[in-house]
């Protein structure tokens, strides 16, 4: 296969592993940021262990694991009672992957390391402070307009995020909905583990507002917390964001009053929605510039690393249906990225005490089975998706 002009728009952690894959495999790659560093707030971290294969694949596994925390298990509570309802543990993984656990790394760490890479290789070009603004394809190659001049490609890869300009200039429409309420993460030291006997990847289910809570590395590797919570839809940005609304959201998971200070906040609004084609021509979408999802269960940005490998291998084939990329991928992500996101988020919120018990009681009663426990991680950790195509 002779290598191919490739173009990566986004040096998020999805266009960092694209081009990666690409150059890795011989192409000429060039990869187009519109920033000028890698955008560092707190997002995605939860990496689950076809992730961990594929940055196996990449040669950054060991650099990853070391700048991120082991996460084996994970806990879903009753968080009003502080009830422990059930425990999922990805060792029961071993023997059908190399990497029977969750590793908790940021993604702006993945994103720098994917650049560090790309850097020292001769056949790759990072190009930070260069935004897209347009482009123009035909039969035979794609011409790109970008703050600092035209570009010619045989193949683009959009990977410039849930807004991608990529997108928006083929005309693909983003088919979905905005969720009404927004989500706020609070960063803060205080040690739940220590506190509560929670493990560092835990679903907290409350019929007025759920929380995750997770543990990271920090850049400085000392660890932090991060908890997630539904703002309520009624509720303004500045109330969300105010000190007391913090102080008193802490206190609602269990942190003492003297303990309610917090390092970062953040408010998202949240989406469900997967762009109607995943590819136009020689231009491909991957990551949220295809799809984008609610993060809880942490599987948007594993699937968008899962497209960006899968793709690489793809334009790599001689001979390749190129179309394989979409009759793969976008049924795959509705499957297992859509509708497990939305049952996960239905788990944590529902209301009716009936229902709630019926749920916590189903939880148990496969977290009990080893056979419907092993079924259970292997589709929650996208591993069942993983596998299918091969
Ligand atoms: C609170 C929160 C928690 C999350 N937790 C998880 C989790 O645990 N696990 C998980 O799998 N997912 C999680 N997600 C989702 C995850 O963060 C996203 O799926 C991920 O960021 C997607 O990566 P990406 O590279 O596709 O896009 P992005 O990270 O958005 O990167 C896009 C890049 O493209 C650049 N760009 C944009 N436009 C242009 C242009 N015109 N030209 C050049 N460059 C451009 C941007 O500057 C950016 O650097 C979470 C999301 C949120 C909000």
């Amino acid at each position: 296969m002779p290598a191919r002009e490739i173009v990566v728009v986004g040096a998020g952690p999805v266009g960092t592993v694209a081009a990666l894959a690409c150059a890795r495999l011989g192409h000429r790659v060039t990869l187009l940021e519109a920033e000028e560093r890698v955008n560092d707030s707190p997002r995605a971290s939860t990496t689950q262990p076809p992730t961990l294969e594929i940055l196996a694949e990449l040669g950054l596994i060991d650099e990853y694991i070391a700048q991120g925390l082991m996460a084996p298990i994970f806990q879903f509570w009753d968080r009003p009672s502080l009830r422990l309802i059930a425990e999922f543990d990805f060792d029961r993984l071993r023997g059908e992957t190399a990497y029977p656990f969750v590793v908790q790394t940021e993604q702006h760490k993945l994103a720098n390391m994917g650049l560090a890479r790309l850097r020292a290789m001769s056949n790759a070009t990072v190009r930070m402070a260069t935004r897209v603004e347009g482009l123009a394809q035909d039969a035979r190659s794609v011409t790109l307009q970008t703050t600092a001049g035209e570009l010619r490609a045989d193949y683009v890869i959009g990977c410039d995020g849930g807004r991608s300009t990529v997108r928006k200039n083929l005309g693909i429409e983003f088919e979905g909905f905005t969720w009404p309420e927004r989500f706020l993460v609070i960063t803060t030291p205080f040690d739940f583990a220590a506190a509560l006997g929670c493990c560092y990847r835990n679903y907290m289910a409350d019929p007025h507002e759920w929380t995750n809570l997770f543990k990271v590395a920090g850049d400085d590797l000392k660890g932090r917390w991060r908890a997630v919570f539904n703002t309520r839809e009624d509720e303004s940005d500045e109330e969300a964001l105010s000190d007391v609304a913090v102080r008193a959201r802490l206190g609602r998971i269990h942190v003492p009053m003297e303990s309610r200070d917090y390092l970062h906040l953040n408010l998202y609004n949240v989406h469900k929605r997967v762009a109607k084609q995943f590819r136009r021509g020689r231009v491909f979408l991957c990551g949220d510039a295809a799809h984008v999802n609610n993060p809880i269960g942490g599987l948007g940005l594993n699937s968008g690393i899962h497209e960006a490998w899968d793709l690489a291998q793809l334009l790599s084939r001689e001979g390749a249906d190129l179309d394989d990329y979409e009759r793969r991928r976008r049924p795959l992500n509705i499957e297992y990225v859509q509708e497990q996101t939305i049952a996960n988020k239905r788990r944590l919120e529902e209301t009716d005490p009936a229902l709630r018990e019926q749920r916590f009681a189903e939880l148990a009663r496969m977290a009990d089975d080893p056979v419907r426990h092993k079924a259970f991680l292997r589709r929650a950790s996208l591993l069942e998706s993983v596998r299918r195509l091969k």
